[in-house]
């Protein structure tokens, strides 16, 4: 029976683990690693409270190849989830090259002292991957992620040619915090805080941070939003796998007080990644804000409201012109109730979990390292209805 080992006991890691728990057919073991042993317990005591099964937990520092290579040889997992820190994709892919086993992550790398979201890093793992027979599954969580299935059903479904993409993000909720993220902090904000960019007839095109917005109206109740476009990762591969595309863009929302929140401290150093001196030892600002923010894990019983993720296409079926609109709405609340988690954790840790699914089945089997719009998208288009993610496609005249 196969053997999954989670690598990260944060807010996704935690979602992860309950959702592999609800699927004791397929997931039969599961061992939980992360950095602080105390988090990978209190997971698994929920885990056990919730759905009465044991998970085994491990401390691990995943930056040590050595020390992973280690506990997977300790317990033969067939696959590893990777849903710690984007900076532990490359040692953690080692790890899984060393020991021959598969491997799934929710976020490509970046190095630590470069805000830069590129897969050259991954994509450079290809060969390697072949040779060992292996599969790297990159970027299973929602946006990266679902949104790719989504552009890959779409393509597959209902269009000859994608020309423009938008992909949007929308957090309806409200956690009643002055100012906290709903993922790791300094991942969020590093990502945030970069220009932004997006693809326009053959090239990218760079615009400043936040300077560019629309306001968009979305279905279920939640309303008109303004998002900002972002740069985000899945472009750089959608715009290498859908037919014809011409345009590709990222949307997210943001509230008015968490935008003047993140000026102030972009305005006073507090977001800077360059180690600074401080009373004779030297200090990331960013990490050290990120010390004192709520832990995004700590928003689940706050956060009140829904998401809606989703990829608006335009583009020519049979000759004529369509335009689909492929969303999921998903209630903070609910995935509270479910996993004690809040809804950002819980549309990243589904579909990591899912993802994991497709392989352990071999629903989804190569050698190499993939994107997840390469792969046949609708048995996970059928799984995310069914494990908690719910979706709605919307032909728009
Ligand atoms: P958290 O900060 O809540 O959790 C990260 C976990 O990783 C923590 O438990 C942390 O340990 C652990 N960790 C960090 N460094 C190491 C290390 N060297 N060795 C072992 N464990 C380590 O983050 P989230 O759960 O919110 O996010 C997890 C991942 O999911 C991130 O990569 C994020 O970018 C990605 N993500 C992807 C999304 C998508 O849609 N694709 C959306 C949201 C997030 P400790 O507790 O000791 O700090």
């Amino acid at each position: 029976m196969p053997k999954v080992l989670i690598v990260g006991a944060g807010g996704v890691g935690s979602v992860v683990a309950h959702k592999c728990a609800q699927v004791p057919e397929l997931f039969s073991h599961i061992v939980l690693a992360s950095r602080t042993l105390s988090k990978c317990e209190a997971i698994a005591a929920e885990v056990k409270k919730r759905w009465g099964r044991e998970i085994i937990t491990a401390a691990l520092d995943a930056d040590d190849t050595a020390q992973t290579v280690s506990l997977i040889q300790a317990h033969s997992p067939d696959l590893l989830i990777n849903v710690a820190l984007p900076y532990q994709d490359l040692t953690l892919m080692d790890a899984c090259l060393e020991t021959g086993v598969d491997y799934l992550d929710t976020a490509n790398y970046e190095p630590p002292d470069q805000a830069r979201f590129e897969y050259k890093w991954q994509w450079a793992y290809q060969d390697r991957f072949k040779e060992k027979k292996l599969m790297a599954l990159l970027g299973s969580g929602f946006d990266p992620g679902v949104t790719n299935v989504f552009c890959a059903w779409a393509q597959k479904h209902h269009f000859d040619e994608i020309h423009q993409l938008d992909i949007i993000d929308c957090n309806a909720g409200d956690h009643g915090q002055a100012f906290a993220t709903n993922f790791n902090p300094e991942i969020n904000i590093r990502e945030i805080t970069q220009p932004g960019r997006y693809w326009e007839r053959g090239e990218w095109v760079e615009t400043d941070p936040l300077s560019w917005s629309m306001n968009y109206e979305f279905p279920g109740g939640i309303g008109s939003k303004k998002c900002f476009l972002m740069y985000h990762e899945e472009l750089e591969s959608l715009v290498q796998n859908l037919r014809g595309i011409k345009r590709a863009r990222f949307w997210m929302t943001f509230s008015d007080q968490y935008l003047t929140h993140l000026r102030v401290l972009e305005n006073v150093g507090m977001t800077r990644i360059d180690p600074v001196e401080y009373q004779g030892q030297k200090i990331v600002p960013l990490q050290f804000l990120k010390a004192v923010l709520p832990e995004p894990s700590s928003l689940g019983p706050l956060t009140k409201g829904q998401t809606c993720i989703g990829c608006l296409m335009k583009g020519i079926k049979d000759g004529k012109a369509k335009t689909l609109y492929v969303y999921n709405i998903c209630s903070h609340e609910a995935a509270y109730e479910e996993v004690g988690s809040q809804a950002i954790s819980y549309t990243t840790g589904v579909p990591a979990m899912i993802g994991a699914m497709m392989m352990l089945k071999k629903k989804w089997h190569g050698q190499g390292v993939w994107n997840m719009e390469q792969l046949d998208p609708d048995p996970f288009m059928e799984a995310l209805n069914i494990h908690g993610l719910p979706w709605q496609a919307e032909e728009i005249k």
